[in-house]
């Protein structure tokens, strides 16, 4: 990237994004309702929910692709919701690669600016800084058909921020990769983001990816935000089951709530929630909250002394590269899956004892 762009870019400060009260119906279904969410300066912000939650109409209300039928959207303080997308001032980066496929690299990049009338020969230099900040500077006259799927996704990352926008929007932008470049592409995101200050909404209904890349996560659920917080936060303090369950690789047991804690077959674990009332619940425990030891010859029941573990049979157990993941079938039924150690080597029916960290569980009231 040419000096003076780098600087221009370095030394913007991110725009401040207010969702309030954000309502979206699409005929009588509520794609987002009471929708409030605040995006800080220079931060990205990951919209995490399954398919249908609302993530893309969200993204698309605050491009102004569409229009919100109650609340508003303000950019630093500066309401919004009536100017069209391009006044709106955003790049954006979708899942489909949607470059122009008559255009060389260079020249999708340079079309945003050749949009705003930008004289032809800053134009190159402005396309050619921004595709080599993607990495991409040898391949200004590549078409789109002489470029892999990770490459065209960087060349769409560049022409969205080659004029230099106040708020970058991503739109599942890395789901049509392979794992591979996922990752590197993920990464690559977060350090341009990281260094420009850009603010920036990454849509994503993958929880590995939302986790690893922002800096807060807001998990959506049928229209609304459920949580939002810190990758820590939603993992170690899940604020509704659901979250529990969609964050992060928990296992469901069935137990009864008895006086602020958790009594899972006789294993009686401390509750997220202590003032959570008594009565039958599912427990949420997490994969890596368990682990596992050869059952001695002393420990015939079904729970051992330490009053912390269960006893059981392994099922299934799978090498992962840096871990293991086994199934085991509790002697008391339903089955647990754990993560440990690849050096834990297991076999299909060995005996085993299933232990409990005992870190805090959330647990939902069965129904
Ligand atoms: P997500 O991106 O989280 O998968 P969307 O925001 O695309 O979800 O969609 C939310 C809901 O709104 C879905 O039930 C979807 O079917 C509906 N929806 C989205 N766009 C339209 C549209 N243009 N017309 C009618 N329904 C729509
Ligand atoms: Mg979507």
């Amino acid at each position: 990237m040419s000096q003076t762009t780098t600087q221009r870019a370095a030394t913007r400060t991110g725009a401040v994004v207010e969702f309030s009260g954000v309502a979206k119906r699409y005929g009588t279904h509520l794609a987002l309702t009471e929708f409030d969410l605040t995006l800080r300066a220079g931060e990205l912000v990951a919209l995490l929910g399954p398919s249908g939650s609302g993530k893309t109409t969200a993204l698309r209300v605050l491009a102004g692709l569409e229009s919100c039928d109650d609340g508003g959207i303000r950019i630093d303080g500066d309401d919004v919701s009536a100017l069209p997308t391009s006044r709106r001032d955003m790049g954006m980066v979708f899942q489909s690669y949607s470059l122009f496929p008559h255009l060389s690299a260079g020249e999708n990049v340079e079309f945003g600016l050749r949009m705003r009338r930008v004289p032809a020969p800053e134009r190159r230099e402005r396309a050619a800084a921004a595709l080599a900040l993607v990495g991409l500077d040898a391949h200004y006259d590549r078409f789109a058909h002489q470029l892999s799927g990770g490459q065209q996704q960087r060349v769409a990352l560049a022409r969205a921020l080659v004029t230099q926008p106040r708020v970058l929007l991503l739109d599942e932008p890395l789901s049509a990769l392979d794992a591979k470049v996922r990752v590197q592409l993920r990464d690559q995101i977060r350090r341009i983001q990281t260094d420009l200050g850009i603010t920036t909404l990454f849509v994503t209904h993958d929880q590995d990816e939302a986790l690893a890349v922002a800096d807060r996560v807001a998990v959506m659920r049928d229209g609304r935000i459920e949580q939002v917080g810190t990758p820590e936060e939603l993992y170690t303090r899940p604020a509704t089951p659901f979250i529990a369950d969609f964050v992060g690789l928990s296992n469901r047991l069935p137990g009864v709530v008895r006086h602020g804690f958790a009594e899972v077959h006789g294993v009686v674990l401390p509750l997220l929630d202590p003032s959570h009332p008594d009565g039958a619940v599912q427990v949420f425990v997490r994969q890596e909250d368990l682990t596992l030891a050869p059952a001695g010859p002393g420990e015939a029941g079904p729970a051992d002394q330490s009053g912390r573990s269960l006893a059981g049979t392994v099922l299934i157990s799978s090498f992962l590269g840096s871990l293991r993941r086994t199934s085991v079938r509790l002697a008391q039924g339903g089955t647990v899956v754990v993560q440990h150690d690849v050096r834990d080597r297991l076999q299909v029916g060995d005996s085993v004892m299933v232990r409990f960290s005992g870190a805090p569980v959330p647990v939902q009231a069965a129904s």
